[in-house]
């Protein structure tokens, strides 16, 4: 057994360069070499470009400041995700980074609100929800700390995907990282133990390590294509299994939030950035051709198209283990859930958290490794519901795939969550979710999906009352969205870089 010494990163896509700038931070001072392989030839898959709020603390821990960040990645901030057409065609509903209304007398919003709502005495619940209000008039601020409810949100970014590596990629090397840009031929096992022993590069070179984290991309050059560690296919739940991506030039007005438009076979994203809109189709193939996608992607896109269209073959699932033997798969090494919610950056800085935790003092590691496993296959398992949710509640008619979507037969965990706010009104979450009560509420509302139930001390409220309460929330919201700037107003280095500007956008407790 030999102590860890030299930790080889192989690709430098954003999972690599993530990987990398984080353990060169926690490492920085220790006797621990950090090495990272990437391949200028092969590339890297050049989208993803959607977060959510985790970035910002992941840029944080490495102590990046965010105007940096911003300018050197073409970012914009990012409130939510609008929907549209996903219910119903002409039908559009929000998911913000934020919370929906406020308690009355320690009784959650939903309760109350579902309650009105279904006798038609509230509004929608993007009325309640300042994040929404913002997003929908292109607004932006920063949100205030200690806020009440009803104006707490948070937010995340759009960035360019190319540029943040490359950013992470200066960042990495300044903090001591090794950077080879080479081909990997193939990878060695040792012979008694079944780890990998070094990677054979196309020059011959070799390049040996104690411990390796695998981001070559759908690949997995040393956690599939060596070690064969196995898939898990979400497919049945999950049909789409392929992707166009196709930048175009901005638009004039430049949106604080992502779009995912409802198509005939799966739907687009459309990603605001500074300096182009990234677009792409996400569809099934046993729905429609390429050619079929491609055209009407092109047929929802405003501006000039930036490149050619690329084609993205993918898998949805995870691998059977995430770390096997004395490697760790990250990024779409370790599998993909479907772009929609923005959730794959996410799941790679919580895998490497949890790697971080569960760090391996020697090469045998096989305990640990289980149960760093299991904590991350939980994970993705609770992101994986709240994605099928999307597609399972469409009410959209006369289409073949979307009707396949709502008959399909869902994992128990998520028929139990729908179940249970269906007839208790009752949202729960734990550690393991990312996707907390307000963003369960967005997507249950927005499918029209209110509770048969609620608290019962909603019953003893006045109802006049409640709807004044209801009423001047939407009131706050409105004021408050009135005088905040444009988020492209607030994007201008001209008024962002000015800290004493900005700082009079923030929104009012
Ligand atoms: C259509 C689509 C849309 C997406 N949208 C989002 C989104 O909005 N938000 C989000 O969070 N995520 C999104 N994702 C996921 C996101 O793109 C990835 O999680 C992220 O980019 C990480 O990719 P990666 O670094 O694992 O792989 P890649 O970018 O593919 O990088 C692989 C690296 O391995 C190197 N490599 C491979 N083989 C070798 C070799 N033999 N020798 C040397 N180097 C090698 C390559 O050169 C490259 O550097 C999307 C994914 C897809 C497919």
């Amino acid at each position: 057994m030999s102590a860890i010494q030299s930790l080889v990163v192989v690709g430098g896509g954003t999972a690599g360069w993530m990987a990398a700038a984080f353990f060169a931070k926690r490492f920085a001072g220790t006797p621990l070499n950090i090495t990272l392989v990437e391949s200028a030839t092969i590339g890297t898959i050049g989208v993803g470009e959607a977060t959510v709020p985790a970035m910002k603390v992941f840029l944080s821990d490495l102590g990046i400041d965010e105007r940096e960040f911003m300018l050197n990645t073409q970012a914009t901030f990012k409130l939510g995700i609008e929907f549209d057409g996903w219910n119903k065609p002409n039908e559009s509903f929000f998911h913000p980074f934020a919370m929906f209304g406020a308690k009355i007398a320690s009784i959650p919003f939903h309760h109350y609100w579902a309650n009105l709502r279904t006798q038609q005495q509230a509004g929608p619940i993007d009325d309640y929800s300042l994040a929404t209000q913002l997003a929908r008039s292109n607004k932006f601020a920063r949100p205030k700390e200690n806020a009440l409810d009803i104006a707490r949100f948070n937010y995340a970014y759009h960035f360019d995907a190319g540029l943040f590596a490359n950013y992470l990629s200066r960042f990495s090397q300044r903090q001591g990282v090794t950077r080879i840009e080479a081909q990997i031929s193939h990878a060695t096992r040792d012979a008694t133990t079944g780890n990998i022993s070094e990677l054979v590069l196309e020059s011959g070179e070799i390049i040996s390590g104690d411990f390796f984290i695998d981001c070559s991309g759908f690949r997995g050059l040393l956690i599939e294509e060596t070690l064969h560690t196995g898939y898990e296919h979400w497919n049945q739940w999950l049909p789409c299994d392929r992707a166009i991506a196709l930048p175009s030039s901005s638009d004039e007005q430049i949106p604080s939030y992502t779009r995912a438009l409802a198509c005939s076979a799966g739907w687009q994203w459309r990603i605001p950035l500074q300096h182009r809109v990234g677009n792409g189709y996400v569809y099934s193939s046993q729905q429609i051709s390429d050619e079929q996608a491609l055209a009407e992607l092109q047929k929802n896109i405003t501006g000039t198209s930036l490149a050619e269209p690329k084609l993205i073959h993918f898998a949805t699932g995870m691998r059977r283990k995430i770390w096997n033997h004395n490697v760790f798969a990250l990024g779409l090494a370790s599998g993909f859930l479907e772009p929609l919610e923005s959730t794959s950056i996410y799941m790679v800085q919580t895998a490497i958290n949890t790697l971080f935790t569960y760090f391996p003092q020697t090469q045998d590691c096989a305990t640990i490794a289980q149960h760093a496993n299991h904590t991350l296959a939980q994970h993705n398992q609770r992101l994986r519901d709240f994605i099928i949710l999307h597609y399972y509640l469409n009410q959209r008619t006369g289409e073949p795939f979307w009707n396949e979507c709502q008959n399909m037969t869902i994992p128990e965990s998520l028929q139990a969550r729908i179940e249970e706010f269906r007839y208790t009104a009752n949202l729960r979450f734990d550690d393991l979710d990312f996707f907390q009560i307000s963003s369960w509420l967005s997507l249950f509302s927005g499918f029209n999906l209110l509770p048969t139930h609620h608290h019962p001390k909603v019953a003893f409220f006045d109802k006049q009352h409640v709807i004044r309460e209801l009423a001047d929330m939407r009131s706050a919201i409105q004021r408050a969205v009135g005088d905040l700037p444009s988020h492209q107003h607030f994007l201008n280095p001209e008024n962002a870089t000015n800290t004493r500007r900005t700082a009079q956008h923030e929104l009012p407790t």
